[in-house]
């Protein structure tokens, strides 16, 4: 019985009953399954024939009996590579690696604190509203994909009680130690953790996945075969569609991260502040950053803040910016005074010379070591 208070969109895929044998000759028409890509078993061809007098169907099987056991051990194969994955956090992120999971044939449950009921459906997974019911579906795999800011109110919420005792936790989390230290504090000793990080969202990824990097800490998994397996069944989703899988401790992904995204980030929403605009004389590079404040303003606030709130190499990397860009102002300045001098003490009588304002002595106007160069004027003798 499915309770009343639990929206339910539709149920996870069931599995087509397996062909009969031999007696009715099956008429599927085998796919290119996983045992066929393991090992490169050639998918056989069903023919039909029409008699040419108009009377029934006749069918013929190329190598009926191997391909008949072939493709039940292949149906086995892949349903036991199939998982029940609870996706926590049903937002941008969750709905985005929902698509893929749901187009592996991975049954889906969905909970949020909002309500996405109607995009479950549409995906064919079922979405929950109490994380009891949740819990109560016994998922393989629990999927953390909430803002990072809520990442630990949500989690202290889910019962775990109701799980299976050896329940996967995987985390998405944009930064890693922060869900690392959280899931081992947090978890019963029990439960398997594995920390990931998609290098990539809904705009990167938008157009498939292959080549982006997937960033994967197997921070606690079990001994045994099955969780191994486990394990490794989650991993293959992204590696079948084709991600750079690396394999990086979470400690050394932050050390990173703060670089190559905190940083992309932070200059996308500086950039967002300018307010550019596209114009008809685009350069390719000026087509890049409006490129890169579509892509990182497209993600929340939150997400940016949890960026920095809960990575420790952030705020570090924010002062060298800062400090990057005072002493490129510097430079540039620097060389201006250079020119603005020489014209003040060599220029012949006649030419123009500025004339700086705020300087009875005609010196350059500094304040906080700035040169202000909106204080000079030109003017003619
Ligand atoms: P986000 O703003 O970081 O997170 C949105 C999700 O958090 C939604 O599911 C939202 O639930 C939930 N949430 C926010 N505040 C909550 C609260 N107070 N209580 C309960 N739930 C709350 O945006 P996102 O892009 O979907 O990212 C989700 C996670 O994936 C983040 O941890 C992010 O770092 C990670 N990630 C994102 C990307 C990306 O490109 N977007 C890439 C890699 C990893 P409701 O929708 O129900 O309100």
């Amino acid at each position: 019985m499915i309770p009343s208070h639990l929206q339910f969109a539709s149920l996870p895929h069931p599995l087509p009953p397996p062909p009969p044998r031999l007696l009715n000759l099956p008429s599927f028409r085998p796919r290119a399954t996983l045992l066929s890509r393991v090992f490169r078993v050639p998918t056989g061809r069903c023919h039909r024939q029409r008699r040419p007098w108009g009377g029934g169907t006749v069918r013929a099987l190329d190598a009926a009996q191997a391909f008949d056991y072939e493709s039940r051990a292949s149906e086995e194969l892949e349903q036991r590579a199939r998982l029940k994955i609870a996706i926590v956090g049903f937002g941008n992120f969750g709905q985005f690696l929902a698509r893929t999971f749901a187009a592996q044939g991975h049954a889906i449950l969905a909970y949020s604190r909002s309500d996405h009921s109607a995009v479950a459906g549409s995906l064919g997974a079922a979405f929950f509203r109490d994380p009891h019911d949740l819990c109560e579906q016994h998922p393989d795999v629990v999927l953390l994909c909430t803002s990072i800011l809520s990442a630990e109110a949500v989690l202290r919420s889910l019962p775990f009680q109701r799980l299976r005792r050896s329940t996967l936790f995987v985390d998405v989390l944009s930064v890693k130690e922060f869900p690392k230290n959280l899931l081992l504090h947090i978890l019963p000793p029990d439960f398997d953790i594995l920390c990931t990080h998609p290098m990539f969202g809904p705009e990167s990824g938008k157009h498939g996945w292959a080549g982006l990097p997937f960033v994967y800490d197997k921070v606690r998994i079990g001994d045994s075969e099955d969780r191994v397996d486990r394990c490794r069944r989650f991993l293959d989703i992204f590696a079948r569609e084709g991600c750079r899988m690396v394999e990086m401790s979470c400690a050394e992904h932050d050390e990173n991260a703060a670089e190559i995204q905190f940083l992309t980030h932070t200059v996308g929403r500086i950039l967002a502040k300018l307010d550019l605009k596209s114009t008809p004389i685009n350069t390719k590079g000026y087509e890049t950053l409006l490129k890169l404040v579509e892509n990182t303003c497209s993600d929340s606030f939150d997400l940016y803040n949890g960026l920095f709130m809960y990575n420790k190499n952030s705020t570090e990397l924010l002062e060298r910016l800062e400090l990057a860009f005072d002493s490129l102002k510097k430079e540039l300045f620097g060389r201006l005074h250079d020119i603005l001098r020489k014209q003040l003490f060599e220029s012949p009588n006649g030419s123009r010379f500025p004339v700086l304002c705020g300087d009875a002595f005609g010196r350059l106007v500094y304040e906080d070591n700035n040169l202000v160069v909106g204080k000079c004027q030109w003017i003619r003798e």
